[in-house]
């Protein structure tokens, strides 16, 4: 277990931004993750776990506590079933699965970060999230010094939401089990209408793996959405706001703002209705590229925010607010953040 004494986070993170950490420790094995959760915990210090800081927003002032760091090991295949170790690196282990040809999380290609924070916003992308694909997550339990093994129910999955995001004081994530499909080459099903388009299919065929994953792939690099440390539109932390589920109310209200326009508008569950937060975004008058500052939109994507190299929280922050204020002023819909906020608020 190695451990540092006031330790630069931002590096850490790929927004590059935030303070020091007063102790980060990096664990490579369950038994370092377990111990080093329990020390933290008897002596009443504040723990953040940390995998590939693709989902943070930490403070300038940085984390007054211990940061743990994830760094363990493991890929485990046995026919279809999948055990991830919860440091490894979540592209990488895609890709494998991928050359192993089995399908089930093809679409999840290029996502940045580590396996075991997939179940914590039940990470999601172009038709397919980890939801439908999850088996088992072993995890450590804080709250009773246990390791548990919970089943996909227990997880409470639901659009980028899951039990280890309401209680995030509670679990650590140690290892994450997937069941994936061998469909003979092929991939899943293709749900997302753009990747349908681009490959030329109608909805809901497969199509070759190898070429789902690359597909994938370019499509998410055409909007800085694959990791790339020289192109400043990937220093974000992907998507900044999570895209609005409205109840009938609130729906029926938006559509009356709306005018002669068209938003985009699918079902979700209890008869609600989810919108595209990027389109709100753009039609409030936010454009590719927005913010004069050393923040400012991602020009290939109204939805990623981005540190354009000298920037800080509170500048991102600040770009985060205009953002969801001319949003509400213009739609009365409320964003919501998706990354994680540490020691900040939006
Ligand atoms: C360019 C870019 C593109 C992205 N695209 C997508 C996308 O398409 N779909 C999507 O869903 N997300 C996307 N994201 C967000 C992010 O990649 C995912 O949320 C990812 O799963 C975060 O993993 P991480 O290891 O970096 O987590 P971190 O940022 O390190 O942590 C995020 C949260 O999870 C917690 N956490 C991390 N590891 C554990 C663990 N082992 N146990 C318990 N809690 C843990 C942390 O404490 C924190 O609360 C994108 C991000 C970037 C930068």
């Amino acid at each position: 277990m190695q451990v540092l004494e006031n330790a630069p986070l931002a590096p850490l993170t790929t927004l590059r931004l935030g303070g020091p950490a007063r102790r980060l420790v990096t664990a490579r094995t369950d038994d370092e993750v377990v111990a080093a959760v329990r020390a933290a915990d008897a002596a009443g210090e504040p723990l953040l776990v940390l995998g590939g800081g693709s989902n943070l927003v930490i403070a300038d002032a940085g984390f007054d506590g211990t940061v743990l760091r994830i760094a363990t090991t493991g890929f485990e295949l046995a026919g279809t079933r999948l055990e991830l170790a919860a440091g490894e690196v979540w592209a990488d282990a895609v890709t494998r699965t991928v050359e192993q040809g089995l399908a089930g999380i093809e679409f999840l290609a290029g996502i940045p970060g580590s396996a075991g924070a997939t179940p914590v916003q039940n990470v999601g992308a172009y038709g397919q999230e980890v939801a439908s694909t999850i088996t088992e997550v072993l995890a450590y339990d804080r709250a009773t010094g246990e390791r548990v093994t919970l089943t996909n129910a227990e997880c409470a999955f639901s659009y980028r939401h899951s039990r280890f995001k309401a209680d995030p004081a509670r679990y650590v994530v140690l290892r994450v089990r997937f069941a994936l499909e061998d469909a003979a080459g092929q991939s899943s099903p293709v749900k997302y209408a753009e990747v349908a388009r681009t490959l030329g299919v109608e909805a809901d065929r497969r199509v070759d793996l190898r070429t789902a994953h690359d597909t994938v792939l370019k499509l998410r690099a055409g909007k800085g959405m694959v990791l790339d440390a020289t192109d400043h539109d990937t220093w974000s932390a992907g998507s900044f706001f999570t895209n609005p589920v409205l109840d009938p109310d609130q729906y029926a209200a938006f559509a009356a703002r709306l005018g002669d326009r068209t938003a985009p508008a699918f079902p979700a569950s209890d008869g609600r209705t989810k919108t595209s937060a990027a389109w709100l975004i753009d039609h409030a008058g936010f454009r590719k590229g927005h913010g004069a500052g050393p923040a400012t939109l991602s020009t290939k994507h109204t939805l990623a925010l981005t540190n354009r190299g000298a920037a800080t929280t509170e500048d991102l922050l600040a770009l985060a607010r205009e953002v969801r204020d001319g949003v509400r002023a213009a739609f009365g819909v409320e964003l919501v953040n998706e990354p994680v906020m540490v020691g900040v608020e939006l």
